[in-house]
């Protein structure tokens, strides 16, 4: 019966989707897609969980049963999630006959696949959701990244994308501290960021994932639909649009049991492995990791970051060029020509 649930993913229907609660989608690191389905299974009484920042910006995956609490899950941290308080908890959810939604990386959601099966627990009432990942961001570096931005000041709010500067594709990365003051950079610009988008900073076995094209085993999974431009131009808002890929019956299921704040529509999946390359393959490693890594470990975080800070002359100017294209709208004419 588990084996059967495990091989019965197979199926591969895209969607493109938005969240119509403006409010939702701006919290949401897509088109808000994850809080469409928690709620649903929340209304129900159901119990969802998924990653959150702890009170000291760290982060792990803990249990939420409320509306109030969710908000907690919303957005990507791109840093590795701790796990270990949760599978006690969710093996009593499942056998008190609760409707349970769990959220990560495919490998976290085959490690649960993996405790439910060797518990010999039922899988009919728990939902997989994960999402088309680029690979997780080592917590000892996120760690360093948090004492050197803090400067002896307590963070009160971290926002890894935040759109409300220049939008979703030039997120920033956020940082509210509890004097009031702030920290904002735009992705291109931000030290940890870059570390993050240039494949640095993740963990070994990112780079050979095992949970890639045909090896999923979630009901659904969640991704940026960065092409949009491509497939949907008047979609094209710049809020964030979700892809989604439902997998199973199940996964089936709780896209029907959605509120209907969520807008979709079909997409071909085929296209969309060619636009977000990985959701088939695994991030390469890059040669500057090593020297990345040694640092890490032979520097004081100040002189570490201080050196990975620097951003040459030619990439400030691309910024600049870029930021200048998208204040006169001419950024999104030529993303809809340029693949
Ligand atoms: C490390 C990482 C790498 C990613 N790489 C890609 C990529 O290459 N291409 C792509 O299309 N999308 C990628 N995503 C997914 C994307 O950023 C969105 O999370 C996804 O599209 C869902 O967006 P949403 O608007 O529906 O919901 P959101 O509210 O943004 O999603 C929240 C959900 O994400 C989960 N989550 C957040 N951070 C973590 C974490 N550190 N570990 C485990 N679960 C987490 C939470 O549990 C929550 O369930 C990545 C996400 C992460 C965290």
């Amino acid at each position: 019966m588990a084996l059967n649930m495990e091989n019965n993913r197979k199926l591969k229907n895209a969607y493109l989707g938005y969240n119509t609660n403006n409010g939702i989608r701006k919290q949401s690191s897509s088109g808000g897609m994850f809080y469409e389905l928690a709620i649903s299974v929340l209304k129900e009484n159901g119990i969802i969980y998924g990653a959150a920042f702890d009170t000291d910006f760290l982060v792990k995956h803990i249990r939420v049963d409320s509306q109030e609490q969710l908000k907690r899950l919303l957005c990507s941290k791109y840093v590795q999630s701790d796990m270990k308080d949760i599978y006690v908890p969710l093996k009593n959810d499942l056998q008190a006959g609760k409707t349970v939604m769990f959220s990560g990386t495919p490998c976290q959601v085959k490690a649960i696949l993996n405790y439910i099966i060797n518990n010999r627990l039922s899988l009919e009432k728990l939902y997989l959701v994960d999402f088309i990942c680029h690979g997780v961001p080592s917590p000892g570096v996120w760690n360093s990244y948090l004492r050197y931005i803090s400067n002896n000041k307590k963070i009160s709010e971290i926002n890894f994308r935040n759109k409300s500067n220049a939008g979703w594709h030039d997120y920033y990365f956020h940082a509210k501290y509890e004097d009031n003051s702030q920290l904002n950079e735009s992705h291109e610009l931000n030290s940890y960021m870059r570390s993050f988008l240039s494949d640095k900073n993740i963990r070994p076995a990112c780079y050979e994932c095992q949970f890639k094209d045909e090896k999923y085993y979630s009901d659904i999974t969640l991704g940026d639909a960065w092409k949009i431009e491509k497939e949907k131009p008047k979609w094209a808002d710049d809020k964030g649009t979700s892809l989604f890929i439902v997998r199973s019956t199940k996964g089936n299921q709780l896209l029907q049991r959605g509120s209907r704040t969520f807008i979709f529509d079909k997409t071909d999946y085929d296209r969309w492995k060619e636009y977000n390359p990985s959701i088939k393959s695994s991030t390469a490693e890059p040669p500057e990791r090593k020297e990345f890594f040694e640092d890490f470990h032979e520097m004081k975080f100040g002189q570490f970051w201080n050196k990975y800070s620097y951003i040459s002359k030619k990439a400030k100017i691309k910024y600049k060029l870029k930021s200048f294209l998208r204040v006169t709208g001419t950024q999104k004419i030529i993303r809809k020509f340029v693949k």
